[in-house]
Formats: C-alpha cells, structure tokens, sequence
C-alpha cells in the first residue's frame, strides 16, 4: 500500500537485513536516502535496483514536501545509511508530516547501534535514557551531562573514537566514576564490549583513541544493582491478571 516505510538497515554485518526490510525496499517506487552511494551497495547486496533521493540534514526542508506529496500514491521508504532512521539521524519530520497529510505510515523495524550496545555492556536494562551524540564544545557538553546526572537510568550515548577519552572524563567529572562500557564496531569483524569504571576507560583510550563506532553505556547513579528481577515481573504480572 502507498505510504511512508521506516527501514531499519545493518549496523556493519549485512546479514542483519531482516527480510521484510529487503522486501519493501525492492518494491519502493522511491527509497530516501542519506547517502546514495551507501545504499546502493546494500541494494546490490540483495539484487535490486530502485530509484533515490538523498534526504539529509541539508535538503530535508525543501524536499520533505515533495516527498510527502508522493505518499498519496506511491511507496516511499526512509533509510539512513546504517541502523534505524530517526535515531541521531532525519526522519522525525517526514514522519510528523506524512502523519498530518494522512498517509499511512509503516515501520520496519531492525538493528540500532544503542540497543545493541545496551544488550552487550552487562548493565542495567529496565530503565534507560538515549542521548546521542554529547555536544562537542566541553561547557555545552558538561551542561548535557550535569542535566543528566540525577537521572535513575543507565544512559547511552553516541561517540567518536578521537573524542571518546575527553567525553568519558567529562563523565566521570559530573556523574561520579560510575560502571560503564565502550562498544566498539558492533556486529563487525572486530567487535568488542569493554568495561570498566568511567575513569578506568578513560585512561585506557587517552593515549589510543579507538577506530571505528562508538556506543557508551553508562550505570545508572548508585550501586548497580538490576532493580527489577525476573520474580518481581513474574509477580506484578499475577498481579496484573488478578486484577482484570
Ligand atoms: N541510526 C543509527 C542507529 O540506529 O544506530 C545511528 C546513526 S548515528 C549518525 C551513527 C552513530 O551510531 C555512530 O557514530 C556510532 O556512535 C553509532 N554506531 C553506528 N553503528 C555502530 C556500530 N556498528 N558499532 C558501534 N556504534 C555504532
């Protein structure tokens, strides 16, 4: 059916399609795109051809109507150049818009590098907050962060290698030198999930700053202890059902 499509797509390891991804982008009259060249490689790799427009943070505004407009008639999918759209990258608008016109609106959902990280760092997952990327100037950046500080959750943020020492310290100055984790290249060859406490992290990458993707996990104030354990869902559950 016409529409909007949100299609999720790998974070490194291709084998990461889900296959309902791969069937709507084969049959998208357009497929929106940050940057064409990365998603030709992908609609290579399942053998399709399809026709793109680039969507990005520099064009978004102008051509967002167009795209909309299509919609009415047409299959229109979203993808950002890895993982899911709309999370630190576009798409929130196309989606506020293409809601206001009326169109349907589906998603197809996939790999995310900040759930992904969460399901590798061992800390807890009952209550979380997404930052994205920290701003890059160090008073912005401490403000993001003093903001967050009193927060009961674990948080997850976004970074790059060269930048990853300085943020790490920036963290442990404001939040204390809580357990956290650096997940590196997830679903790639070199893969890894290391932990420590933010202080611990940081002097290990001062020195090295690390390649590649970058996902931070950080505990959440207090000792890390998982609040809600299996039994404690078991019972609120029998709970629940008693009550209906
Ligand atoms: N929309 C994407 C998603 O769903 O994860 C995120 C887009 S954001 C512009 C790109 C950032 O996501 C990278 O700078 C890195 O912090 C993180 N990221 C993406 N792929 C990753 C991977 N394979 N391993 C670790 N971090 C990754």
């Amino acid at each position: 059916a016409p529409g909007l499509y949100i299609v999720a797509t790998p974070i490194g390891n291709l084998g990461d399609l889900t296959p309902r991804a791969a069937e709507v982008l084969a049959r998208a009259d357009v497929i929106a795109v940050e940057d064409s060249r990365v998603t030709a490689k992908l609609l290579h790799h399942i053998g399709v051809k399809r026709p793109m427009t680039p969507y990005h943070d520099h064009n978004a505004e102008g051509v967002r109507p167009g795209l909309v407009a299509r919609m009415g008639s047409e299959v229109v999918a979203l993808v950002s150049d890895a993982g899911t759209p709309l999370i630190s990258d576009p798409g929130y608008k196309l989606v506020r818009d293409a809601r206001a016109a009326g169109h349907l609106v589906v998603t197809v959902p996939g790999p995310c590098a900040a759930v992904a990280a969460l399901t590798l760092a061992g800390l807890p997952t009952d209550r979380f907050l997404f930052l994205g990327f920290l701003p890059p100037k160090a008073g912005a950046r401490a403000t993001a962060i003093a903001e967050v500080a009193a927060v009961r959750a674990t948080l997850i943020l976004y970074e790059s290698g060269p930048r990853l020492a300085v943020t790490l310290t920036a963290l442990a100055e404001r939040l204390g030198d809580r357990e956290a984790g650096v997940a590196r290249e997830i679903t790639k060859r070199f893969e890894e999930c290391v932990t420590g406490t933010l202080t611990e992290l940081a002097a290990r990458y001062a020195d090295a700053p690390p390649k590649g993707e970058i996902v931070v996990i950080v505990a959440p104030p207090g000792e890390v202890v998982i609040e809600t354990s299996e039994d404690d869902i078991d019972a609120a559950l029998v709970e629940a059902m008693t009550r209906l």
